[in-house]
């Protein structure tokens, strides 16, 4: 955990987000900027910075980043339509918050 971290605070408890799923290892909630109708995160509770940072020990919680993922996308129906799920990797890739996420964009 790091207390600075935006991610980190929601997962925490002390900053509001609009959650849709948690459970030990990862929480979802919607993007407060959102870029498609639908637009999720799909964040880790381990304070990881990016994906240059993962060991493979971090192995499982790629997958059930994915997996989650999946099954959101099929709540939210847009599993038919089709979804993008996006990882920015550092400041040239995009990625403006260091704590690890995945984006789960659709219902286009
Ligand atoms: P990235 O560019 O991959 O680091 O994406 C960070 C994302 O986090 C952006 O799409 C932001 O809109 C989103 N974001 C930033 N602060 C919050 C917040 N407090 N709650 C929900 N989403 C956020
Ligand atoms: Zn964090």
């Amino acid at each position: 955990m790091d207390n600075h971290c935006i991610f980190c605070q929601i997962i925490r408890g002390e900053r509001p987000a609009d959650f849709l799923y948690e459970d030990d290892s990862l929480v979802v909630f919607k993007d407060i900027r959102p870029h498609a109708p639908v637009h999720l995160l799909i964040v880790p509770k381990k304070h990881i910075r990016s994906v240059n940072d993962l060991t493979e020990e971090d192995s499982p919680i790629l997958s059930e980043m994915i997996m989650r993922a999946k099954e959101i996308a099929k709540e939210q129906a847009i599993s038919g339509s089709g979804y993008r799920l996006l990882f920015n990797i550092e400041r040239g890739g995009g990625q403006v918050i260091f704590h690890l996420h995945m984006h789960l964009m659709g219902g286009w």
